[in-house]
């Protein structure tokens, strides 16, 4: 026996990797019993050769842009810096014109193949608005995918066209929104979003809509924003409503878990979280994020947005097969004054060859476009 396979069966976790190397998810039970380990470095040797097993020393990453298309927002939650009341002096909405010459110049220079669409829920905006954007992306740029709009923006579209949201995505699709983002997630747990977002969509709410998203034909990523109020029961019961979700619709492409970021909040205001959770605990949520979606969800992210691109680089290690996007243009997490907001594909490039890992550029579905 090696002395790690010894390591294994010695930790108080170890039947849970084993069954983890023979195919087998944790369930609720054992999710939470690896939450409360402190065996991380164990965790990853299993989560990073699941990875392997499946992609090789190989990851991705997706040219992107994000659009953050208005700062006007009704919601408040305590955990943005971003938001701007209506009519504030520093709000605003980009027009139709503004956002094709944003697009035409990421792809001029960067080649990009996505546009991620996000903002705030602007009660002004009515869904030609959306429809406009999209169309005029897919016509004017074939290869740029349409990923957009978080579940409470399109209930907040609902809303303002008094629709359901079934028939808003249906025609958001139908303009051209390729995919959705997993944000308003946070936590799917009520108790928790009652402190940190009250007025923003219930859980049940976001799983109904990302339910009837995959039922539309739209796939989604879904993301977990962790290290605020929420205890570990909370975020196994975030885990687990996603995993009935995959089981019915298989509609995820990759889960992205994101650690808060509490400068310049509310909640830090208040007092209510002082710190992030940093790097050690990330390397935990991207290990166990693997073990629980493996051969469910196929794409696990690395989060370099909040943490920086050497905690990407070791998030490879522990589960994460894909870099996600350079984000050219992010608004909202740099109002907190995180590390790093922006890279280019050539530095995201480099960190990945780095450690040895070819690079994998791929487009909005995961369809590789070039091997690097
Ligand atoms: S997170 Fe989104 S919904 Fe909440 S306040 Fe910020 S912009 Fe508004």
């Amino acid at each position: 026996m090696s002395q790690i396979t010894e390591q294994i069966y010695q930790s108080d976790i170890g039947d849970v990797l084993e069954n983890s190397l023979n195919g087998i998810r944790p369930g609720p039970a054992e999710c939470l019993r690896l939450l409360e380990s402190d065996d991380v470095y164990l965790m990853g040797l299993v989560s990073g050769h699941l990875t392997k097993k499946q992609f090789g020393k190989k990851a991705s990453f997706v040219n992107n842009i994000i659009l953050n298309y208005t700062n006007v927002c009704i919601t408040d939650c305590k955990f943005c810096a971003f938001y701007r009341s209506p009519g504030a002096e520093d709000s605003y909405t980009l027009t139709l014109d503004q956002i094709e010459s944003r697009v035409k110049s990421a792809w001029e220079l960067f080649k990009i193949r996505q546009v991620l669409i996000q903002g705030g829920h602007n009660p002004n905006l009515k869904i030609e608005y959306y429809e406009d954007a999209f169309k005029m992306i897919r016509e004017k740029f074939p290869l740029v995918g349409v990923h957009g709009l978080s579940t409470s923006e399109i209930d907040m579209i609902a809303r303002v066209e008094k629709s359901s949201t079934k028939e808003i995505l249906s025609r958001l699709k139908d303009a051209g929104l390729q995919s959705i983002p997993g944000a308003g997630a946070e936590i799917l747990v009520d108790s928790v979003k009652d402190i940190i977002s009250p007025k923003k969509i219930s859980s049940d709410d976001w799983i109904r809509i990302m339910d009837e998203a995959h039922s539309l034909g739209i796939p989604a990523s879904a993301t977990m924003m962790y290290g605020h109020v929420e205890n570990n029961q909370n975020i196994v019961d975030h885990f687990f409503k996603i995993v009935k979700l995959q089981e019915k619709t298989k509609g995820f492409m990759a889960f992205i878990p994101w650690n808060f970021e509490p400068d310049n909040t509310l909640m830090q205001k208040e007092g209510i979280v002082e710190n992030g959770s940093g790097g050690v605990q990330l390397l935990k949520m991207i290990a166990i994020s693997r073990l629980v979606f493996d051969g469910l969800i196929p794409h696990i992210q690395s989060s370099w947005l909040t943490n920086g691109v050497g905690m990407a680089q070791l998030a490879l290690q522990y589960g994460a097969d894909d870099f996600g996007g350079t984000l050219i243009g992010e608004e909202v997490v740099s109002c907190t004054g995180a590390r790093s907001t922006e890279l280019t594909g050539k530095v995201i490039i480099d960190a990945i060859h780095q450690i040895g890992y070819q690079v994998e550029e791929r487009d909005n579905f995961y369809n590789p476009v070039s091997l690097l």
